[in-house]
């Protein structure tokens, strides 16, 4: 798709200070130093995020606009003088929401928006009704409250407003065990109420992925509240629900992987990566358009500066990350004969909060290197690294691999509250242009210190991350994000 490389030339300038970078003393330093300058001078990344967003728009895996978001990659990266390639693999299952509606009926009757979750059931044309039931919390309490009450009705569940990142975690926590004590007692189906304000819709993603067979759906806020209220109030309520949503088999997918080849040992690799794909009710500017256009970005500065890294640079836009980190994960298995060669891998996914640091996945021996790798933006930070296995975006699968993982920790700025919502659209970005060009350089700082540093790791034994998991939550994360299972049965992860 051509066409979509033809960009109009927008002008961005905000007028950066002048950052304190340290003096450089060798070759290398002084590569960085000018990687960075250039970085944080005018580029293409705004109008990039722009294109990805307002033009292209909300880009599932398995939508006509997630084809078209690959298409704008790879000449994204061609017009950047960077190789790239789109590299297919399979996704389980299609999953598109076409429409959702409800309305509440009964003693009082109200229509309310909903936004199905992913992997919900479609309804039957005319919809299912259901009896409305006070779910509280959807504690084991609510539910030993409830008793045969909850059987064939459709359970509503109360939510805390968020407030922000940690509370999103707290969702996710939460939803796997309301899901399983609903699906336990034989629920039609579950309805959240909606946690952002404002009525806001978003795209909550459910603990069963495509092994789903419930009705799943985020009521707005507001609407939801009036029902909970009347309920309690011993008003006799009922749901209609209609959800059209297009499913169907496997189907081929696209990562596109471009890639700055090493000039001294090639063979040895760096990733960095960030997920093309988001959901559909915003335009998945945040999350994670973002630092899709901040990685391109990185890659065309180190191409018109002609710097050359030591190791091979690739560049990794992955998909299907929403529906099961499944990108990532078909990747460390296609590439599995040079897994042993892959240094480090990095993941950039939350929006343009100011990047404080990085997980650096439970592994001591990399968080000097990260140290020494942001010594070059100092002024940049303070960092932190913080050493712990995160779960949640694409390096899981590298980490399970027993490959040297970063997820670069980022401050929430308005992350939280847009995550997944029909607000998180570019305005989101634009707003935070500056700092998303300071991760830019804290980004390539870390990218380019891995690709040219000494390195004393190497790849962990499947002991050893059979040992992480052991001494760390980790198991706890991968339950509460659905992937557990893949691990527990040998699907995902080091093998043998
Ligand atoms: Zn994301």
């Amino acid at each position: 798709m051509r066409s979509l490389c033809r960009l109009a030339r927008t002008v961005l300038l905000a007028s950066l200070p002048a950052l304190l970078l340290s003096a450089p003393s060798g070759a290398q330093e002084s590569d960085i130093a000018r990687l960075v300058t250039a970085l944080l001078s005018e580029t293409a990344v705004v109008r990039d995020a722009q294109w990805l967003t307002d033009r292209i728009g909300g880009r599932p895996t398995g939508s006509a606009a997630n084809l078209d978001a690959v298409a704008w990659a790879l000449c994204t990266f061609e017009e950047a003088g960077v190789a790239a390639s789109r590299e297919a693999f399979t996704m389980p299952a299609r999953w598109l929401e076409q429409s959702a509606s409800a309305r509440v009926h009964g003693d009082v009757e109200f229509p309310a928006r909903v936004a199905a979750m992913p992997f919900s059931i479609a309804t039957p044309a005319a919809g299912i009704t259901a009896r409305l039931v006070d779910g509280g919390r959807g504690s084991p309490a609510d539910f030993e409250r409830l008793g045969t009450a909850a059987q064939g009705a459709f359970v509503l569940v109360a939510t805390d407003e968020l407030a922000d990142i940690p509370g999103l975690f707290q969702e996710y926590t939460q939803a796997t065990a309301i899901e399983a004590r609903a699906f336990e007692r034989g629920v039609t189906g579950i309805i959240y109420m909606g946690s952002r304000p404002n009525n806001l819709l978003y795209r909550h993603n459910a603990s069963r992925g495509p092994a789903n067979r419930h009705p799943l759906v985020v009521m707005e806020r507001d609407a939801a509240t009036r029902a909970v209220r009347l309920l309690r109030a011993g008003a006799t309520l009922s749901v209609t629900l209609h959800l059209t949503i297009e499913t169907g088999a496997p189907y081929e997918s696209f990562n596109v992987i471009g890639e700055i080849a090493g000039s001294a040992q090639p063979e040895e690799i760096v990733v960095i990566g960030a997920h093309l794909d988001s959901w559909d009710i915003g335009t998945g500017a945040l999350d994670n358009g973002a630092n899709v256009a901040m990685l391109i970005d990185i890659a065309r500065q180190i191409r018109r500066l002609g710097l050359q890294p030591r190791r091979t640079i690739r560049f990794a836009l992955w998909n299907g990350e929403e529906q099961g980190l499944v990108g990532s994960w078909k990747y460390v298995e296609q590439h599995r004969a040079e897994l042993d060669r892959v240094v480090m891998a990095s993941s950039y996914d939350i929006g343009t909060g100011r990047i404080a640091g990085f997980f650096t996945g439970g592994r001591p021996e990399i968080v000097g290197a990260v140290d020494r790798a942001l010594a070059p933006v100092a002024g940049l930070g303070p960092f932190q690294q913080i050493d712990v296995p995160i779960v949640g975006t694409d390096n899981f699968d590298f980490m399970m691999e027993g490959i040297a993982n970063l997820v670069a920790n980022q401050e929430s700025a308005n992350y939280g509250p847009n995550y997944h919502a029909r607000s998180d659209t570019f305005d989101k970005v634009k707003v935070d242009v500056r700092q998303l060009k300071l991760n830019a350089a804290i980004a390539a700082a870390v990218t380019w210190g891995f690709a040219n540093m000494d390195v004393t790791w190497q790849r962990q034994t499947r002991e050893e991350v059979e040992r992480l998991v052991a001494s760390t939550d980790l198991e706890a994360q991968m339950r509460s994000l659905g992937v557990w299972q893949d691990w527990a049965a040998g699907r995902r992860g080091r093998q043998p």
